[in-house]
């Protein structure tokens, strides 16, 4: 089956000054191993729902949502998640922020500086090791941001809009250099943004949502080639 699957979700806001606000409506996704999907949509849509939801970090109001055939109940290790700002320790260093879940979840320490080395130096941060976060630029913090949520080797990796907080040329590289990481780690990816042109770049499948209740639109296969 799909590593991804959620069916017939809903979600429902209950607010003091609103009313009940239906965030999202009949949502169904399948996402297959080792695909790279992008949700594009209009602020208010729900994106940031739906990726707390599959984050296990809010609940949903009806529906199901399952990663590799069990049910998300809570934040789990199946999950990498990478938000647009990187909260990273600034009294940490670079390799130490970057084993932050695995010493969370007492992992075998070892293996996961291992690890951390490794991706570091996949995404040029070779020699970075032992600077700290206010020595980085913020495209190199979003880069240790992305090492430290894929660290315990997740099933699925979530990102909500990871370099909005980066300039133009900055971002361009930043996808690129995500392209290359997802193909060489065999990830499975979905990642939110509100570019429809980045949303098509990177994406195997781009998912459309609309607003009032949030729901997908359409869904677009995408057949171009890759760099
Ligand atoms: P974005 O559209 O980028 O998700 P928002 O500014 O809409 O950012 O929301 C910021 C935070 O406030 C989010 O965590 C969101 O869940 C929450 N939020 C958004 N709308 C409301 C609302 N009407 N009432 C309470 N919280 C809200
Ligand atoms: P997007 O990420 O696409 O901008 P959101 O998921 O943040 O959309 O919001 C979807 C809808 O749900 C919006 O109408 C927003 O105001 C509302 N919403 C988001 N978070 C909350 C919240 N915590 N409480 C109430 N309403 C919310």
């Amino acid at each position: 089956g799909p590593l991804v699957r959620i069916s017939a979700l809903e979600k429902i806001y209950a607010t003091r000054d609103k009313g009940n606000v239906h965030a999202l409506h009949d949502i169904r996704l399948d996402v297959a191993d080792g695909e790279f999907i992008t949700i594009v949509g209009p602020s208010g849509c729900g994106k940031s729902t739906l990726l707390k939801i599959l984050a296990g970090i809010l609940d949903k109001s009806a529906g199901q949502v399952e990663i590799a055939g069990r049910a998300v109940e809570g934040p789990n290790r199946d999950l990498g998640v990478v938000f647009q700002a990187p909260v990273l320790l600034p009294w940490r260093s670079v390799i130490e922020n970057v084993m932050v879940p695995a010493i969370v979840q007492k992992s075998d320490l070892g293996a996961a500086r291992q690890r951390a080395q490794r991706l570091l130096t996949m995404v040029g941060l070779d020699g970075f090791e032992d600077k700290y976060p206010r020595e980085l630029s913020g495209g190199m913090q979003q880069r240790v941001g992305i090492c430290r949520a894929l660290v315990q080797d997740p099933a699925f990796l979530l990102m909500d809009e990871p370099f909005g907080a980066l300039d133009a040329m900055t971002r361009e590289t930043m996808n690129m250099e995500l392209l290359r990481l997802w193909k060489s780690l065999g990830a499975t990816i979905l990642l939110v943004t509100h570019s429809i042109p980045e949303a098509v770049f990177l994406a195997d499948r781009v998912v459309v949502m609309s607003p009032r209740p949030g729901r997908i639109a359409e869904v677009i296969e995408v057949d171009l080639p890759r760099p």
